[in-house]
Formats: structure tokens, sequence, C-alpha cells
């Protein structure tokens, strides 16, 4: 049996993830779940997988979960430090599914204890970057990438060495409004936006999938994950998303990873990691898919990905602001505050300041997190 504990418990990762969980109950004990606020359901969860600790990120929510969970056992906890705890307790995994950079100080603490950490929470590596490269050094902690394009490098890249690689290739469906024009692109709908063709996800990283900052996000993800240089990294859009993500060797040789669109395949890669567990995802049906295709990106009508490699290549603090203005641009769309196009506008708007230092320790990510989310929230117009 091996303990585990799953951060961002309620979410679309957190509910991909306790499905396979269920599915192999005698495999594993529940150690700690966390959501932010929704009490109700975590408690839910934390009874049926008999968790030792729930924490809620919003403390106001504390004495629900605590209510939800009377009577039960199991120990409840709330606020940023009740997400640390619920990160620091000993498990030979940890699920970091916690969308944003909130998940960022509860994913490095998990990272600080050493053991495994399977990785979805994207937004804490690329704010975090080299402090948290640094951190898993220091630990001896394992990563292990949940992203689908990453989970797929990883799988093709077993066993390799970095040198033997001549470029990393990440796939994109391109979103839900690749076709789109520009003036499209400009009225585009929170409900337009999130309805991705090929994955089920939560809002924010729908939206990204969209203006494909995702995949920006993912490029940086990448640098960090598989130092192989920034220009031997690649993005290829698939519509189809049946390929995740590519290697492409020396000798010529290329290897890809294939899979249906379903997060169980990559996010059982890392729970049964270096081994394989059954999943209940209907295998691939390469005839009936008939084609695949491929394009390069159109970074005029998408320039996310132009401003993530940029803030890549730039380094120090860019990717941190890069992520926070996107995170406030992001929220202001789903609210109806600024337009689809504006997302991408605010965050070059927010790059374009004077970045603060190079973060060097997690007070200082937060801090760049802090000041850039405060820029990018003033430089925002009234609906
Ligand atoms: P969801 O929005 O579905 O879930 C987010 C989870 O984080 C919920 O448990 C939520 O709790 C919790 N949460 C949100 N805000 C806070 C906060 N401020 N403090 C503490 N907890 C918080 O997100 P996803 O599952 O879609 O994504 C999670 C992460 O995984 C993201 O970083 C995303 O980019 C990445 N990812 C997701 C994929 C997917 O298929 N969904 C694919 C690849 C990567 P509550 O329910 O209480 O709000």
């Amino acid at each position: 049996m091996r303990s585990i504990s799953i951060l961002g418990a309620t979410g679309s990762i957190g509910a991909s993830t306790l499905d396979l969980i269920r599915r192999n109950r005698p495999e594993w004990r529940v150690v700690a779940l966390t959501a932010n606020c929704q009490a109700a359901e975590l408690a839910k969860l934390a009874r049926e997988f008999d968790a030792e600790l729930a924490a809620v990120g919003d403390e106001s929510c504390l004495s629900d979960l605590r209510e939800a969970l009377s009577g039960s056992g199991i120990e409840a906890v709330g606020g940023a430090a009740g997400l640390v705890e619920a990160a620091t307790r000993e498990a030979d995994l940890t699920v970091a599914a916690i969308v944003g950079c909130a998940g960022l100080a509860p994913t490095m603490a998990a990272i600080e204890r050493g053991g495994a950490v399977a990785l979805a929470n994207k937004e804490a590596l690329v704010s975090a970057g080299d402090v948290m490269t640094a951190a898993v050094a220091r630990s001896g902690a394992v990563l292990l990438p949940v992203d689908s394009e990453h989970n797929a490098i990883f799988q093709c890249l077993d066993g390799n060495d970095f040198a033997d690689v001549r470029c990393i290739t990440l796939t994109a469906s391109g979103g839900p409004l690749r076709l789109w024009t520009a003036e499209q692109l400009r009225a585009a709908t929170p409900a337009q936006a999130i309805a991705h063709p090929n994955w089920s996800m939560g809002a924010k990283i729908s939206v990204d999938s969209a203006t494909m900052m995702n995949k920006g996000l993912e490029l940086i993800e990448a640098f960090h994950l598989f130092p192989v240089g920034l220009d031997r990294l690649r993005i290829l859009v698939h519509p189809q998303s049946v390929i995740h993500s590519m290697v492409e060797y020396r000798d010529g040789s290329t290897l890809a990873q294939l899979g249906p669109s379903d997060m169980r395949v990559a996010i059982a890669s890392c729970l049964a990691w270096p081994q394989r567990m059954d999943t209940p995802c209907a295998p691939l049906d390469l005839a009936a898919i008939g084609e695949l295709s491929f394009f390069g990106p159109d970074e005029e009508r998408f320039p996310a990905t132009r401003l993530a490699r940029e803030a890549a290549a730039a380094g120090g603090a860019a990717p941190a602001v890069l992520n926070a203005a996107n995170e406030v641009a992001v929220a202001a769309f789903l609210r109806g505050q600024i337009a689809f196009t504006d997302i991408s506008s605010l965050v070059a708007q927010t790059l374009d300041r004077e970045l603060p230092p190079a973060p060097r320790c997690l007070d200082d990510v937060l801090a760049v997190d802090a000041e850039a989310r405060a820029r990018a929230s003033q430089t925002l117009e009234p609906a």
C-alpha cells in the first residue's frame, strides 16, 4: 500500500486522480486532501477516502469544513498555513493540482519534504522556475510531470541523454477558437473560450488553451523540466490531440507518445511510475481517427506563445510576471470585464514595465507575483 496526498482534490485533476484511486482502493492510503472553498465537497471526499487531514485554502470556509467533518475523526485545517501543513504530511506521492500561483507554497513544501511530487500546477513551476528546480535538487524530490505534454516527453526521454536530443516538440490542440478571425476573437465569450474540443478541464486552463497561453506556460514548464535549451523547444498545432508531444534525437529518430484525450492516462503514469497500471480509458482507435494534421502556431492571432518564449529567454522575474498578469487577465475575462484579446494585451503591457529583480527564494517569487498582480489589476479598464 502507498500513501498519497492530493492538493486541489476538488478540481478536474483532483477528480481524475481520485477516480483512479477509487478503482484501486486497497493499494492506496489517502493522507491529505485540499480545496479552496468547496468545504462540503472536500468533506465528502475526505470521508469517502478516509483521509487523515482536510484543508481549505480560504480560511473563512474552515468552520463549514469542521462542521461537515464532525464525528469523522478527520482533522480540518485552513488558510495558507493549512495548505502547507497538508503538503508537509508524510506521503509517498503528492499530487500538486491547485490552479494558479496559489499552489506554489504548498507545492514547494511537498518538494522540500522530498519524496515524489506529481506536478499538474504548471503556474507554480513557471513562476518559481529556478527556485523550484533548486529545491528539487536540494531535497532529492522526484518531479513527475502530470501535464499530458510533459508526461509524454518524460515517457519519450526515458533512459536517454539530453545531449542526444535534437529538439522537443510540444503539441497543441489550438483550442476551440483556433480557426477564428482576429475580429471574431475580440468578441469571444467565456462560454465559447471554455468549450474545449478535446479536453474537459477547469475554467482557467480552458481559457489558457483558447489563448494559447497554456502552450506558452508549458514551454516555460518544459524549459525547466527538460534542460535542452529554449532553442530546442518547439510548438506544433495538432488539432486531434492524439500525439501528446515528441522528442527528436540526433540520429533522426522521433519518439512520440500517443493516447486518448483523457488526463487519467497521464495521471496513471505518475501514480504507477516507474511501472504501469490499468485505466478505464478507451484505447486509441487510429483507423477510426483516420488522419492526423499539423500546423505551425499563428502568433499574430495568438501572441501568447511569443510572450512566453520572450519571458523564458529574459528569465529572472519575467515568467512570474507573465503568469501573474495572465491569472489576473483570465479572471477579468471570465467576469466579463475585458475582451478575449485583451488577455494577451494585458500580459504584454505588464511585462513591458520595469521588472523586479530575479527571485532567489519562495518569498521573493511570492512578492514578484503580488506586485505583478497589483500592476495588472491597475491597468484593467472597467468594462
Ligand atoms: P480546477 O479549477 O478544476 O481545480 C482547481 C483546484 O484548486 C480545486 O481543488 C480548487 O478548490 C483549488 N483551488 C483553487 N484556487 C485555490 C486557492 N486560491 N487556494 C487553494 N486551492 C485552490 O483546475 P484543474 O484541475 O483544471 O487544474 C489544476 C492545475 O492542473 C492547473 O494548474 C492546471 O493548469 C493544471 N492542469 C490541468 C489539466 C486538466 O486537464 N484539468 C491538464 C494539465 C494541467 P475549490 O474547488 O474549492 O475551488
